[in-house]
């Protein structure tokens, strides 16, 4: 009898050590931001953030949102986003009252296409926001020539790339400011929670304001701001799993690259020269009925998989936009995320590769 338990698309690891951080939050008595954020922030800066100032917030949009805002984005101004994305990357443009107009992506690594960036540059541009889709890095040097032509700022939405790096560099360490999402599904988690790293103190410093009602000192209230703060709760898990992470993504480097080697008739995703993909997804493309391949290795083979996205974010309802994104929209019809997370075993692997080889074959 063959096994057809569902191997998930996404599974997040919570072990006996983040019970026992959390316990030990509960019994201090201090549950809101305090000593586990102010550590979880510089273990995070130090392991991730290029020692770069670090703020944690209660999610990954808040993360966008505060940084864009401490970055001076606001009414007026725009900035170039990718429509292949999580929609929360162009909210958070919005959140700050400002607007996102969307570029095309490279078809090889679903990033953010340079040319298609320039093309969309008009007076008002302040800055560009590239997302590193996937856990593989955006094309960092060709974007920092747009922007460096066009006098523009550039941001990170590494909500999906934590130790992603090109060149040795991570993500993270090349924007004005960056954000990871610490959300159950991402490469690690806090139970829901962000980071925003900073090129400079005024930058962190401003997020720090706007994430607790704008105070530095406690009821000397400078600007109107928001309650976006972390709880030492949250902290407590995320400083755990910062620990655990390079084994993790080392897990998801192995799985990625079983798969590499062992599909058949179907495009792997590529990796660019000098890059380290972090495998958030492992994507592949089917180019003929994506929807029933994904539905066949579900009931087939108890294969879950991921579509991530469906629907390009121009043109989803709260945008309904009518830009011409061709690799956007070719990327929504034909992208399959497959399991690749840590804790899949070698029969996973081996039931992941001859699912996808068998449907594959059986398609062409
Ligand atoms: C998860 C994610 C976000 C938002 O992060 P949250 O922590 O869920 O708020 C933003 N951008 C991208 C690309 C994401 O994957």
């Amino acid at each position: 009898m063959t096994d057809t338990t569902l191997i998930p698309a996404a599974r997040p690891i919570i072990g006996d050590e983040e019970r026992a951080a959390v316990d030990a939050v509960l019994r201090s008595g201090m549950l809101a931001q305090g000593p586990e954020v102010a550590a979880f922030e510089s273990e995070f800066s130090a392991e991730l953030g290029g020692g770069r100032p670090t703020a944690a917030v209660n999610s990954g949009t808040s993360g966008l949102h505060l940084g864009l805002l401490a970055a001076g984005i606001g009414p007026g101004d725009e900035v170039v986003v990718p429509s292949f994305t999580f929609a929360a990357t162009a909210n958070a443009v919005v959140l700050a009252g400002a607007t996102p107009v969307f570029a095309d992506i490279d078809p090889a690594t679903f990033n953010l296409d340079a040319a298609s960036v320039e093309s969309v540059i008009g007076p008002r541009t302040a800055a560009i926001m590239p997302v590193h889709l996937y856990g593989h890095p955006a094309d960092m040097a060709a974007l920092a020539a747009v922007a460096d032509r066009h006098s523009l700022a550039v941001f990170e939405d590494a909500a999906q790339a934590h130790g992603a790096t090109i060149d040795g560099r991570q993500v993270g360490t090349f924007g004005r400011f960056a954000m990871f999402s610490l959300y159950p599904t991402k490469n690690m988690t806090s139970g829901e929670g962000g980071m925003v790293v900073s090129a400079d103190e005024a930058t962190d410093q401003r997020v720090r304001l706007l994430r607790n009602q704008g105070m530095a000192r406690q009821y000397e209230n400078e600007v109107a701001g928001f309650n976006a703060r972390m709880t030492d709760l949250h902290a407590a898990i995320g400083r755990v799993q910062l620990r655990k992470l390079a084994g993790w993504t080392a897990d998801r480097r192995r799985n990625a690259g079983r798969l590499d080697a062992e599909l058949e008739g179907v495009v792997t995703p590529p990796v660019a020269p000098g890059v380290e993909h972090v495998y958030h997804q492992y994507t592949i493309r089917v180019a003929e009925d994506r929807d029933g391949f994904a539905r066949a290795l579900r009931e087939e083979y108890g294969v879950g998989t991921g579509v991530y996205y469906p629907t390009p974010v121009h043109r989803l309802p709260s945008f309904a936009q009518s830009d011409d994104l061709p690799e956007t929209e070719r990327a929504a019809a034909t992208a399959l995320s497959l399991p690749v997370h840590p804790s899949l075993t070698d029969a996973d692997l081996d039931r992941i590769v001859d699912a996808v080889n068998r449907l594959a074959k059986a398609g062409s």
